[in-house]
């Protein structure tokens, strides 16, 4: 691995927003946060990888802040933390979610109709954006990179079931298609993990002790190496 790889950490909710709120009190938050932080050290200590965080402490972001990073940088991969919920107490467990091809392509549609260039991309993608008029061969590549991008989530989901696996229930085994704000960056693979159930009595109880946090920051540090030593 030559250039170190970028990862951009984005602990859902903050501030005014709490996300969701456990049956004890256990909020949302204050958990993707500190697995954030966690995770952002695990990845900082190995020279390999680069990481930052959309938010390091209880402030709210909106999701234009958030997708600021994203286009700003080059950013190889965005992991977006969050903790599941549901009026089904008996659910518990982790699920990976990914951007649903409808609304990537209403993006990348966006993207050529406005043909602003607020979005950094990679360097070979980036000259053909700037020396091409044509907007379908334009289309065309952001549709490939797009390809690509899920071929990474697609992979790297696996190994992060893979790490899962050991350490608790998998709610979900397939991915998650949806359109979700967080992950519409066209120029970024980004994958959500719902850590677990917060409404579930035995998982809000994990999911307060910085212990479990950490096993959970270690279990995604853990994906990502392994991912990453594979396919470079
Ligand atoms: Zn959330």
């Amino acid at each position: 691995m030559k250039n170190k790889i970028n990862i951009l950490i984005d602990p859902g909710h903050g501030g005014q927003d709490p996300g969701a709120i456990g049956h004890k009190g256990l909020k949302e938050k204050e958990v993707n946060l500190r697995i954030a932080i966690e995770l952002e050290k695990l990845l900082n200590n190995n020279k390999f990888f680069h990481a930052i965080l959309t938010r390091n402490n209880d402030s709210y972001l909106s999701l234009k802040n958030r997708k600021i990073f994203s286009n700003h940088q080059h950013v190889n991969l965005l992991i977006s933390i969050h903790v599941d919920s549901s009026k089904a107490k008996y659910l518990s467990g982790i699920s990976i979610w990914v951007v649903s091809n409808k609304r990537m392509c209403r993006e990348i549609n966006k993207f050529i109709k406005n043909n602003k260039n607020n979005v950094y991309f990679s360097k070979n993608i980036e000259n053909i954006l700037k020396n091409e008029n044509d907007i379908y061969f334009k289309k065309t590549i952001l549709d490939l990179q797009f390809n690509n991008f899920q071929n990474i989530e697609i992979e790297l989901s696996k190994y992060i079931f893979k790490e899962f696996k050991k350490i608790v229930r998998i709610n979900k085994l397939a991915l998650n298609y949806a359109s979700l704000g967080i992950l519409s960056a066209i120029n970024t693979p980004s994958i959500l993990i719902e850590t677990g159930f917060i409404t579930n009595f035995e998982e809000e109880k994990k999911l307060r002790t910085l212990s479990y946090q950490k096993k959970i920051a270690n279990t995604i540090y853990i994906s990502l190496k392994n991912y990453f030593e594979h396919s470079h």
